[in-house]
């Protein structure tokens, strides 16, 4: 086995803090890896001189002992964070040749503190999807296959992120999660997906889906690794008026924390309908675990959460519709030729430029935007939310913690559930609750159903209570080794 093989973002800094190696043999190691996995369809732009050029520099700081937070760790950037002078696609046609000239302040802060950007990696085009079958630039392949070698979805929208840690590709990756997308993914790939509070990094720089709900974040083989990269993202933003002014605790010491008396609620309404019974077993058995190390862990209800998903269906795409009026064919991006007027401009632009699923989400916004139907769909909607986020309030007066499944089911075919949004829009069933609410959530492994596939569960917190979320998630981590 190669060397670098098992490495994790945590003993990678160690190693390259004792010069066992240099950063540039391990960028080398990663882009020939790269190279080699292209058939995962894991980036959409590889940037291998950047990454030299970034590993060299680090290798000199290190020889200055000038080691910052992520010194030399060769990273993916999911391709929805704009990167100065590399290109930034989102993973649509309508922008496919569009080079920002700035940088997003997540990827800032990660050049900032040493990190070595090996690509852009794929995603659900403008983040909206589930299964990374909707990129303009072709679907990206699980890592781990199903029945008989069969080829499986990597989750969305960060499935190029998540196949990418999953493959050993690169050592961590950010995601972007508006409904799901970094732990669904998470849970798919078998590896841990972080979703921090909303207003814990800021958005500045990446790509606008839906901007209540959007929010950075990571994907990481273990939980510590988690850590580590979250502390480098976070922290307020005078360039995004929803970033948070709330001191960001050092995340690493979320070790010294304690499980025994917590309370972990147990929502019943996140038992549905055709949940996996294999993942269900594990939630039970997870519970009954946790209980071994002095942990209460009670029922609770969030008697909203079916309301979630149609909630969730009117504000994003609302959203949507609102942040991809800019592209318009001038501005940005794909420009379609050979028209008449201003009018065939805009609507040919956009029809060619935008793939389906966006298209039907730009449809449902527009609609439930519309005079006569604003009140009944939008308006509602958000009242809705702020039912769903009373009901975590109250919740959280009786726990410290929810324990719940990530998803449904675990990984599926490529190409199913592709000609049905609503069966695919269901992956969210569990995700999007902590979304609305803008509460912290990770997805960590816990378990593996008959097939070999991965599964996850997720814990979520009280708003900026990360720390505690990582504890019980290396709880999780600890005992399913
Ligand atoms: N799968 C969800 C959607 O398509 C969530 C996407 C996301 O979190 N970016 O909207």
């Amino acid at each position: 086995m190669n060397q670098f093989e098992k490495l994790t973002i945590k003993s990678t800094i160690q190693h390259l803090k004792c010069k066992d190696f240099s950063c540039k043999e391990l960028t080398e190691y990663f882009i020939k890896k790269i190279s080699d996995n292209r058939k995962l369809n894991c980036f959409i732009t590889e940037t291998p001189d950047h990454a030299l050029e970034m590993a060299l520099n680090s290798d000199k700081k290190i020889d200055n002992n000038e080691i910052r937070a992520m010194e030399g760790i060769p990273i993916a950037m999911k391709d929805l964070f704009c990167t100065k002078n590399v290109k930034t696609t989102a993973a649509s046609k309508i922008l496919e040749n569009f080079i920002p000239f700035y940088e997003s302040t997540v990827s800032k802060k990660l050049w900032d503190s040493g990190s070595v950007m090996l690509g852009k990696s794929n995603l659900d085009e403008f983040a909206m999807g589930s299964a990374n079958t909707t990129s303009f630039f072709g679907n990206v392949i699980n890592p781990i296959k199903g029945k008989n070698n069969s080829d499986l979805v990597p989750g969305g929208s960060s499935g190029g992120s998540a196949a990418a840690v999953a493959a050993g590709l690169c050592l961590g990756a950010t995601g972007s999660d508006t409904g799901g997308s970094i732990r669904q993914p998470a849970s798919f790939c078998g590896i841990v997906g972080m979703k921090p509070t909303y207003g814990r990094c800021s958005r500045f720089g990446m790509v606008a889906f839906a901007s209540s709900l959007d929010q950075a974040g990571t994907l990481t083989k273990n939980v510590d690794d988690s850590a580590i990269m979250l502390q480098t993202i976070c922290g307020y933003d005078e360039k995004d008026s929803t970033s948070s002014k709330m001191d960001v605790p050092k995340f690493s010491e979320y070790e010294k924390l304690s499980l025994k008396g917590k309370k972990i609620g147990i929502p019943k309404e996140y038992l549905v309908d055709g949940l996996n019974s294999e993942i269900k077993k594990s939630w039970e058995n997870f519970s009954e675990e946790f209980k071994k190390i002095g942990v209460e862990i009670i029922d609770i209800s969030l008697p909203h959460t079916k309301y979630s998903l149609p909630t969730y269906y009117i504000i994003a795409p609302a959203e949507a519709s609102a942040n991809l009026a800019r592209y318009d064919g001038v501005r940005y991006g794909y420009r379609h030729q050979n028209v008449d007027n201003l009018d065939d401009l805009y609507e040919i632009s956009r029809s060619k430029g935008f793939g389906d699923e966006v298209k039907r989400r730009i449809m449902i916004g527009t609609y439930v935007l519309s005079a006569g139907y604003y009140d009944a769909y939008y308006i509602k909607a958000l009242k809705v939310r702020r039912l769903i986020l009373d009901d975590f309030i109250k919740a959280f007066k009786k726990c410290d913690l929810i324990l719940t499944p990530t998803t449904p089911n675990v990984s599926f075919l490529i190409g199913e559930k592709q000609d049905d949004p609503l069966e695919m829009y269901l992956n969210d069933v569990l995700t999007v609750p902590a979304s609305l609410a803008g509460l912290p959530a990770i997805s960590v492994p816990a378990g593996k159903n008959k097939d070999g596939l991965p599964f996850g569960l997720q814990i979520i917190s009280s708003h900026f209570n990360e720390a505690l979320v990582f504890k019980a998630a290396k709880f999780i981590e600890d005992t399913n080794k």
